[in-house]
């Protein structure tokens, strides 16, 4: 087989985990002189999502961040749960930023070759990893893909999926309405009936915030019942009718939360990245900390000459967790506001925010199962002991 082009590496997809996996690369003195070809339908910053997450410590993308809050709140069943974080900051990203500043670096970079093309499949031949695509092949030692379901995807075990769907408002309004503090987590008091459903809301100023109308459920709804559940919000909770407000900006989404167990590989050499490489957490939807970790240990591999992690996958216990409240999620959307409710009613939220981030000790995992409704979680166990009784 004839190949167009041979690199080093092969960064297939351009989003949240392909220009993780570049910029990572780049700040790696072993990896300085590798050539690395970047691929991507469209190699132009847009602002499609912002990225939110919460970290405890100085994080690479700093200078990226568009705002950080302090405080948070929920509410649920008519109760409010704010507090003051003493361990994380909650931040965002705009996608249009992250994009921008790491293709500039690329750009500047003579190892890194940008190529916008139709990516049409991944293959292992004589020895190399290959991208198919309308301009030809391209050959590396390694490849590593965003873009595309690895095959036998459908056919993977797969008892719960849900979808996480939203559509977000970015509005402003005259008069000084927001906390640019304290971001509203989720708030669950809002009309139920399509699944679990709540708004989450992300003040950038007192005139600025991103409001999100956010689904768990099997089935999308219409824009009509999105844009309906966004304005009776604005209206009701922050009491700005129509006209009160511009809309400068919306963001839609759908993020996949399944049980499903994704391969780290598509085929020999290339491997699968961001949300292909499964790196979304099943009960959250939460994948940019994920995937700039994953990133990290593959460069850390790379430097040392050594194969990329085969092993992307939560450790066993979290995976049951996931489980367990993906099942009440999916079966039972009036228990799980029940949980939150608990939730947050028992624990601090530090420590929610250090469990879902999987670095909870064993015995803060199992207080915080203490302070939730146990009934529902046996169920869940019941229910699903085919899986995690053989490995989840
Ligand atoms: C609107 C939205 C908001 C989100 N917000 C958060 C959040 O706040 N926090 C969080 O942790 N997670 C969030 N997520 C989940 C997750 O972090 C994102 O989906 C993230 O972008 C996943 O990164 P990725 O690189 O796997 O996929 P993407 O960022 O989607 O990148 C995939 C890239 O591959 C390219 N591509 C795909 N197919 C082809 C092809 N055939 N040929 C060429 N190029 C191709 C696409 O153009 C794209 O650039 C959000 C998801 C969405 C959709």
């Amino acid at each position: 087989m004839k190949t167009s082009r041979h690199f080093d590496f092969i960064i297939a997809g351009a989003g949240a985990a392909g220009l993780s996996l570049v910029w990572n690369v780049l700040q790696k003195e072993e990896l300085k002189s590798k050539k690395i070809l970047l691929a991507d339908r469209a190699l132009k910053p847009v602002r499609d999502k912002t990225w939110c997450f919460w970290d405890d410590q100085h994080h690479p993308f700093g200078d990226l961040v568009f705002h950080s809050w302090d405080s948070l709140e929920v509410r649920a069943l008519g109760a409010v749960f704010r507090e003051k974080l003493r361990d994380y900051r909650y931040h965002c990203v705009k996608s249009d930023d992250y994009a921008e500043k790491i293709l500039a670096d690329a750009r500047r970079n003579s190892n890194v070759t940008l190529l916008e093309a139709e990516i049409e499949g991944f293959t292992f031949e004589d020895g190399r990893a290959v991208m198919q695509t309308p301009q030809g092949a391209f050959s590396a030692g390694h490849i590593f893909q965003s873009a595309m379901r690895p095959p036998g995807f459908q056919k993977l075990k797969l008892d719960l999926s849900l979808l996480q769907h939203f559509t977000g408002w970015h509005i402003r309004t005259g008069k000084p309405v927001f906390d640019p503090a304290t971001a509203t987590f989720m708030d669950f008091d809002v009309p139920q009936g399509n699944g679990v459903t709540f708004i989450y809301v992300l003040p950038f100023n007192r005139y600025e915030a991103l409001v999100e109308y956010t689904l768990f459920s099997e089935e999308l709804i219409s824009d009509g019942e999105y844009e309906k559940g966004l304005r009776d919000y604005i209206g009701g909770r922050l009491g700005l009718s129509t006209g009160q407000y511009e809309i400068e900006y919306t963001e839609k989404g759908v993020i996949p939360m399944e049980d499903r167990r994704y391969p780290a590989q598509f085929c020999r050499q290339v491997w699968n990245v961001g949300t292909m490489g499964g790196l979304t957490k099943p009960s959250t939807g939460y994948t940019f900390t994920r995937i700039q970790q994953h990133s990290a240990e593959i460069v850390r591999a790379l430097a040392k000459g050594a194969q990329p992690p085969l092993k992307v996958m939560s450790p066993y216990r979290f995976r049951v967790y996931d489980m367990l409240l993906l099942y009440n999620l999916h079966r039972y959307p009036e228990t799980s506001i029940r949980i939150f409710h608990e939730l947050f009613l028992r624990n601090r939220f530090d420590r929610i925010l250090q469990f879902l981030e999987e670095k909870t000790p064993i015995h803060e995992d199992l207080k915080i199962m203490y302070s939730v409704p146990w009934l529902p979680f046996f169920r869940a166990l019941y229910k699903m002991k085919h899986r995690i009784f053989t490995g989840a």
